[in-house]
């Protein structure tokens, strides 16, 4: 019994790239210099699997072919950073994956906007990025998901992927579960750029492409917060496309619901934002649903596979019964109780730095705590 169905990979592996701009963009303008996209993956995430080499779970068989690669951001959006990195991925016609932080997305909508407006694809990596996520604690693990998710789906304003990354890749038999109870795809990673660590364009660009090279391709990690990754990215697509390597782009056949509690709290976080703004006028931000970036009906389309893979025992069913129920947008008894307290400190913490969770600072928080994932 085969876990993954494939239609006609074999044929799609062989095909040439495709210079691929989305119905919603322009026609890429350069398609001779261009990576292009080889072939969509088109996910099933209804059984909550599991991609990629860094976990100690049981895993889904690898759906790329030698030399494929799968470009994946984690950690932004920050535009200063986005926004080259949208550029470089734009002159050489290819597409990615962008694992965004739910408080980060909230502060930089726009590029949300802006980043699913051309054609890539947009899942969810927690709403404020916490570095263990499997020791904090089931209740407020989950709660860092969902309100991951319901803030990055109410940036974008339109339906995101079920697609998600742990942060640190910290996962865990009972959260895993949980996402699979809310047929939620998560990725790790096959190979890791070391942006986090390495500041200098040139050795980033040497170290990836060696590693992807090391690795036949596979799932590859950067992070759009980071300046090297941006200065870099150019120089590592050139190399790709030098040393034939092809592009699979993923995407999803069904889009996450957000936990309809958190999406009310978020609103009103927002709403509270703008009405506060003193001095300035009162901005109406655009969040009216964009229409998705489809595919459909596009001639340059590339070919697609389809992946649907079956479910997974990946727990224990007693820590599977925990695990899946889901969290309350409001907390109460211990939970709450705690939370409570956590947010206390974290108030006395953040008045002491006269930080203020408005402010740009989230961006080096998280920078800083990323640790290489
Ligand atoms: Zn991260």
């Amino acid at each position: 019994m085969t876990r993954i169905f494939l239609v006609a990979v074999a044929f799609f592996l062989a095909a040439a790239p495709v210079p691929f701009a989305s119905a919603t963009e322009k026609r890429c303008s350069n398609p001779d210099a261009a990576l292009g996209v080889s072939r969509i993956v088109e996910i099933d995430t209804k059984a909550g699997p599991l991609f990629g080499d860094f976990s100690k779970y049981e895993r889904e068989p690898r759906f790329l072919g030698p030399k494929e690669v799968v470009l994946t951001f984690d950690d932004g959006p920050m535009p200063r950073y986005t926004k080259p990195i949208l550029e470089a991925l734009d002159k050489f016609c290819t597409k990615a994956t962008f694992f965004y932080v739910g408080r980060m997305a909230m502060a930089y909508p726009s590029m949300v906007k802006k980043v699913m407006s051309r054609g890539h694809t947009v899942g969810t990596h927690t709403w404020s990025h916490p570095l263990n996520l499997r020791r904090r604690g089931l209740a407020r693990a989950k709660d860092q998901i969902e309100r991951g998710i319901a803030a990055v789906e109410l940036a974008a304003g339109q339906p995101i992927a079920p697609f998600f990354r742990f942060p640190g890749l910290s996962d865990s038999g009972p959260l895993l579960a949980y996402l699979q109870s809310r047929g939620i795809a998560t990725f790790t990673v096959d190979v890791v750029s070391n942006d986090s660590y390495i500041s200098s364009p040139s050795r980033l660009a040497k170290h990836t492409i060696a590693e992807i090279e090391r690795n036949d391709g596979g799932i590859v990690l950067f992070h759009d917060i980071k300046r090297s990754t941006a200065k870099a990215l150019p120089t590592i697509l050139a190399q790709l496309k030098k040393r034939g390597y092809k592009v699979v782009h993923l995407r999803t056949k069904s889009q996450v619901t957000p936990i309809a509690g958190f999406t009310s709290q978020l609103e009103k976080k927002r709403d509270r934002k703008q009405a506060s703004r003193k001095g300035k006028p009162k901005l109406v931000p655009i969040y009216e649903a964009i229409a998705p970036a489809t595919l459909a009906g596009d001639d340059d389309e590339p070919p697609l596979t389809e992946l649907a893979p079956e479910p997974r025992q990946r727990v224990k069913s007693s820590a599977e019964a925990a695990a899946t129920a889901p969290p309350q947008s409001s907390l109460s008894g211990d939970d709450a109780t705690s939370v409570r307290r956590t947010r206390r400190s974290r108030r006395r913490r953040a008045s002491k730095k006269k930080v203020s969770t408005a402010s740009p600072e989230p961006v080096s928080t998280i920078s800083s705590a990323v640790r290489g994932y």
